[in-house]
Formats: structure tokens, sequence, C-alpha cells
């Protein structure tokens, strides 16, 4: 039958996983990826990783068939290059992984973007099984996106498409790290919405997560905890990013008509807290909404996509 390798390259972990053609992880492993340490050493930890996996599924009795990668950063599927790496894997930049890890390992490898694979993954293994159209939407430290659009992955011209995370959805709202002003990812990511929770506590708005927080750093995890106790600050909070993210899925939902539109990421792990608010606004402002489902993979949506997309790849020419 076979397995394949999927790897999830982040800038602060490489997760890698054994994975069957259901989706299913047989063993993973995950490792530092320690960038400060230089390029090479970045690779070493990848090869690393892959070669772990390698042996594990000898003891299976499995022939891996092929790795796929998920990178930060934007990819040229069919060349496996880093055309523009991400601020947190700066050494990637003009870098072949697929060209790598076929000549290091001897097997078919492919690359494409983390969350572009997310949304392969979901598609094939996920919620959106057996659905041919949808958009993923990845909310944690950043918003990123992927299209799947026919049971594929739209890229785009320069393969940048699915950026929902720098869709203006305030014109003059608060700056973004890409430097525009009002995009999504400025409004809703994780890290806004535990700031957004700080400034609220320091107008004096009462709420219980100035007890639960203590003196420790108040995080969008924590916002979600105190909210689903019922703080009403704290819900009000996954209400407004909720809100932000609905309007910016009503216009993809507008333009792109989709099966469904999955929600993953950290912050995702929120549940209806920000699901709910995002379906309201959906249904006040598309003109054709379509479910909105939330992943079911958590940590390991990075090395299941990466698994997809060897998968998706191996099928395509079998
Ligand atoms: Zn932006």
């Amino acid at each position: 039958m076979g397995v394949v390798i999927g790897v999830d390259i982040g800038g602060t972990k490489i997760a890698a996983a054994l994975v069957d053609e259901s989706g299913r992880i047989l063993s993973s492993v995950r490792l530092q990826t320690r960038t400060e340490l230089g390029r090479e050493f970045v690779f070493e930890q990848l090869k690393g990783a892959i070669g772990e996996l390698m042996e594990g599924a000898k003891s299976f009795g499995e022939e891996v068939l092929a790795v796929g990668m998920g990178s930060p950063g934007v990819i040229d599927p069919a060349s496996g290059v880093v055309i523009k790496a991400a601020v947190n894997l700066p050494q990637w930049q003009g870098i072949s992984l697929k060209q790598l890890v076929e000549e290091h390992f001897g097997v078919k490898a492919f690359v494409d973007n983390d969350v572009n694979v997310m949304a392969l993954g979901e598609c094939m293994f996920g919620v959106a099984a057996g659905l041919q159209n949808i958009i993923f939407i990845a909310i944690g430290t950043g918003i990123g996106g992927g299209i799947v659009i026919g049971g594929k992955l739209y890229h785009g011209s320069r393969f940048t498409a699915g950026e929902v995370g720098h869709i203006t959805v305030i014109p003059d709202g608060p700056k973004c790290p890409c430097g525009n002003y009002g995009c999504l990812e400025a409004l809703a990511s994780g890290p806004v919405i535990a700031r957004r929770a700080e400034e609220y506590m320091a107008k004096g708005v009462k709420t219980s997560l100035r007890t639960i927080a203590g003196d420790g750093r108040v995080t969008c995890e924590l916002v979600a905890k105190v909210a689903s106790d019922g703080d009403v600050l704290c819900r009000r909070l996954f209400e407004e990013a909720g809100r932000y993210i609905g309007i910016a899925i009503s216009s993809l939902m507008n333009a792109i008509n989709p099966d469904c539109v999955v929600i993953g990421g950290g912050v995702a792990q929120a549940g209806e807290l920000i699901l709910s608010p995002i379906r309201d606004e959906v249904a006040l402002r598309a003109l054709s909404p379509v479910p909105i489902l939330q992943s079911r993979f958590g940590d390991s949506a990075g090395q299941i996509g990466a698994a997809a997309l060897a998968w998706f790849y191996l099928k395509a020419v079998a």
C-alpha cells in the first residue's frame, strides 16, 4: 500500500508524520527549527525529521512513496523553489526544497505553501472531505488562507493566491505588518485579540481576565478560556474579531461561491466563540452563504496537509 511523509516546516519547529492513504498518522516527530543557527542547520533538522520517519516506516513494514512539505513563503510548486521566503524562515529564499529532499533521499518530493497544503488536507481528509471547492482560513499568529477549486489548489499567476489575511476590512484601520492599513490580519489574529483585551483592561473595563491573568501575559487562548466562562468583555473580543473575519469571508464567498469555508489555526480552537459571530456576519452579507466549518486537525493540520499534497500528486500520476 505504502505511506507518505508529511512535513510541516515552521519558524520554530519542524513537525513531520508518516501518513497513510486515509490521512491517518502512523507516527510523528518534532524537531526545533533553530533558524538562528543558519541554513545548513535547518537543512540538517529537515533531513533528520524525514530520515527518522523513513526508518520508522521500515518498522511498520511500509514503503515511503513520497515526501510532501508545507513551508511558509511564496512557493512555485512545479520547481519546489521558495520564490519569496517568509520573515520567520529567511534561509529558504531561492532554495528548491523539492530538489534538496529528492537528491538526499532518492524519493519523490513535493512542496507548497504551508496554509495551501492545509486547505488540500481538509479537502482530502478533513471536514471538507469529498468537496471540490473550498476556502481554508488559518487564524493564528497571522491569518493565511488556501483555495481549492475543482479538487486542486489554486495558486494564481504569481503563486500568491489565498492571502486572505491581507484583505482590507477597514480602509483606515490599524497598520498591518504587510504595510497596508486595516487588513484582516491586523484586526482579528490571535495576538490582536490578546492586545485588544489588554487595551480594554487598561481603560478599566470590568473583566475577570484581570484576576485570572494576574501578572502573566494575556494570550488569545486565555481570552478564549475566560470567554467560555461567560466573561462579557472576552466574549465581545471574539465577536469583534469574528465580525471582521465574517466580512472578509462574505466577499470571498461572493467571488468564489465555494462548497464550504473551513476555519483552522489556533484561534479556531475557540470554537463557537469565534464561529458563531462569523456565521452571523456572513448571513447578513454574503449573497449565497455556504457552511462554515471548524477544522478538526488542530496541531496536526500542517503535517496532514503536507501528506495530502504528496498523496494528491501520487494519485495524479497514477
Ligand atoms: Zn496586510
